[in-house]
């Protein structure tokens, strides 16, 4: 038996107009994304964001219908999570939860001893051009790459959101330093529309 798996999407069910979609927030009251490195001793700092900011739900849990599908979530905050936490790698969930949520809130977090303090950015691209003879330099933005001073890299990554045309002017932006020794988190900078 084959299937091309179209019962398992939106668009082939009966009750969704795709058309006229305005968002799955009926489902899932997500309204705030955080970018943050995927190192696993950091892996906590969504719990730590939603600690700050009281009104958000994170884990939170399914909801589900009387047959025990999953047709929603108790979570606010969706957690995107890269080499390095860098908004640059997030843009296209950015967009895509703009899409689906109407995204309210995009917060980056940086922390200790993150591998990105470990090399400079042209180490990354000689390393490419030696041994695998590949030019990644129109690829990936040279600011996005190595952290070379923390307060830098939050604040480039707020200004990269800021200045994307992925990212829609009235998103609140907020930049974080996590210690992830103490679990301490320290607010580097906010861009907050007016
Ligand atoms: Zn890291």
């Amino acid at each position: 038996m084959t299937t091309n798996y179209s019962e398992y999407e939106f668009r082939t069910q009966p009750w969704f107009d795709q058309d006229n979609f305005d968002g799955f927030n009926f489902a899932i009251p997500m309204k705030t994304m955080v970018i943050h490195c995927f190192d696993p001793r950091a892996a906590e700092i969504p719990q730590a964001i939603a600690a700050h900011f009281p009104d958000e739900v994170y884990p939170g849990e399914n909801v589900l219908d009387e047959a025990g599908n999953r047709i929603g979530h108790t979570r606010t905050l969706f957690a995107v999570s890269n080499a390095g936490g860098r908004a640059f790698s997030a843009l296209q969930s950015v967009a895509t939860m703009e899409y689906l949520f109407h995204v309210q809130n995009v917060i980056v977090v940086h922390h200790s001893f993150c591998g990105a303090t470990g090399f400079r950015p042209e180490q990354l691209l000689e390393h490419f051009h030696h041994h695998h003879h590949a030019d990644l330099a129109p690829l990936i933005e040279q600011g996005s790459q190595a952290i070379l001073n923390f307060e830098d890299s939050v604040k480039h990554d707020v200004a990269l959101l800021r200045n994307s045309p992925a990212v829609p002017k009235n998103v609140k932006l907020y930049g974080f330093f996590y210690e992830m020794n103490s679990g301490t988190l320290t607010e580097i900078v906010r861009d907050i529309p007016v």
